[in-house]
């Protein structure tokens, strides 16, 4: 018998999790989030080496959850223009084109977690439980969870959502399997002053061994995200820094001038995953619970983000009709609404990483030609740009113009 009721329990309180409980806020359902980690506090002094790009959806769903100022006072750098090319060739876009401002944001994801963190905690509506995690789930015949908490204490509700990252338990308990594979490189991330600014443009060249992205900070200085295979990762991540600068002034081409300071260097390990299914019967996944993709566009938590927002929002429907927040037939509306979205995203990742990752001159010619079409033609570069920052496609009302 569980000791206190809720109707949604969350199991994960990364940027998706907590974004996702945010938006729940005022649909009536008794709302608890289990984190097993507290967030490390985010530091001014401390430029933290695990960033995320985020799109204009993710800025304007996140002014509706009443976060952006927050992360906006601390630390978040705005960039214009993108600018992606190889050997061969490249493409710009810049945001003049779509009349808008800026493309994105550079934002620490330790920021955005405890920016959003004191907005769930400032929530009374939510139960929070951290640290905590779930030891046990049953679900009964009439569709009752229980949770038990790996102190005892036993929790009911009517849907538990696994926001728990690539390696949820949630999915697990809910006998969702995954279709996976690794990349056989790992991201190699750090934080980098060059010789001259980076006049707010975003950057990525393509390498045979993969992608090296220079985002701007408003530092004037980039954080790095460069993959490669996992020996190399190896290699770099043992350079002294002379060396490193060397590699990294080499690899960008020196678009910005040598490379002269660096410091968190550190590596993690790239793979692509796709949960089968989203839902089951009293479960439900978002973010990277349901979906791994490759960082070369900077897309995972965006698409998170929006996992939370469709999903909130057919929670707050089927509320308002009475119907039960963990029935299958609500939860596949949430399923149908983004799995087919994410898995376009993923193919199109795994297409760049196919084309880009190697040396024949077949796929060298068809990239040449892809830049050369994609930077000439108006209308079909204008329509990547707007899915790609968020200004077209199926979006959930907290995200959309
Ligand atoms: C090198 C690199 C660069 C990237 N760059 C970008 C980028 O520029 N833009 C972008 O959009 N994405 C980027 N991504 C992807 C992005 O970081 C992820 O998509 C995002 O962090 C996923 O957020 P999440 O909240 O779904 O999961 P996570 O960040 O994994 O959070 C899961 C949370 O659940 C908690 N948890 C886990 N297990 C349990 C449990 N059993 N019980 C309780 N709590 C639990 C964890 O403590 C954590 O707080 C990048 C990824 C990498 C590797």
């Amino acid at each position: 018998m569980a000791e206190r009721q809720f109707d949604v329990i969350i199991n994960g309180g990364g940027m998706v999790g907590l974004a996702f409980v945010l938006a729940l806020r005022g649909s009536g359902l008794r709302v608890a989030l289990v984190e097993s980690r507290l967030p490390t506090p985010w530091r001014a002094e401390q430029m933290q080496n695990r960033v995320s790009s985020l799109t204009l959806a993710s800025q304007r769903l996140l002014e509706r959850l009443g976060v952006w100022p927050g992360l906006a006072s601390a630390r978040i750098s705005p960039f214009e223009a993108i600018h992606a090319w190889d050997a061969g060739g490249g493409v710009r876009f810049h945001a003049r084109d779509l009349g808008e401002a800026w493309l994105g944001h550079i934002v620490e994801n330790g920021l955005i977690q405890q920016i959003l963190f004191e907005a769930v905690q400032a929530n009374t509506e939510t139960s929070v439980f951290a640290p905590a995690s779930i030891e046990q789930v049953n679900r009964d015949d009439a569709g009752a969870l229980t949770v038990r908490l790996e102190d005892g204490r036993r929790l009911g509700a009517r849907l538990l959502v696994g926001a728990d990252g690539a390696r949820s338990l949630v999915r697990d308990w809910a006998g969702i399997g995954v279709r996976q594979r690794a990349y056989g490189q790992r991201g190699v991330v750090a934080t980098v002053r060059a010789e001259h600014h980076h006049d707010l443009v975003a950057r990525q060249r393509f390498l045979a061994g993969g992608p090296l992205a220079l985002l701007p900070l408003a530092d004037g200085r980039c954080s790095i995200v460069w993959s490669m295979p996992e020996d190399e990762a190896e290699a770099t991540l043992d350079m002294d820094e002379p060396a490193f600068h060397a590699a990294l002034s080499n690899a960008s081409e020196g678009v910005l001038g040598e490379v002269l300071e660096s410091e968190s260097r550190a590596a993690f390990p790239l793979r692509a995953m796709h949960s089968e299914r989203y839902v089951a019967p009293g479960f439900a996944l978002v973010g990277d619970a349901a979906h791994v993709i490759h960082p070369l566009a900077g897309q995972g938590v965006n698409l998170g983000f929006l996992d939370a927002a469709s999903l909130a929002e057919v929670l707050c429907q089927a509320v308002r009709r009475g119907r039960d927040p963990g029935a299958l037939a609500t939860l596949r509306r949430y399923e149908r609404w983004r799995r087919g979205d994410n898995q376009l995203m993923q193919s199109a990742m795994d297409g760049f990483h196919w084309l880009f990752s190697n040396r024949d001159p077949v796929r060298g010619l068809a990239r040449n030609l892809g830049f050369a079409l994609t930077d000439r033609a108006g209308p079909v570069k204008r329509r990547i740009m707007e899915h790609a920052v968020g200004l077209r496609g199926d979006l959930p009302a907290l995200a959309r113009p």
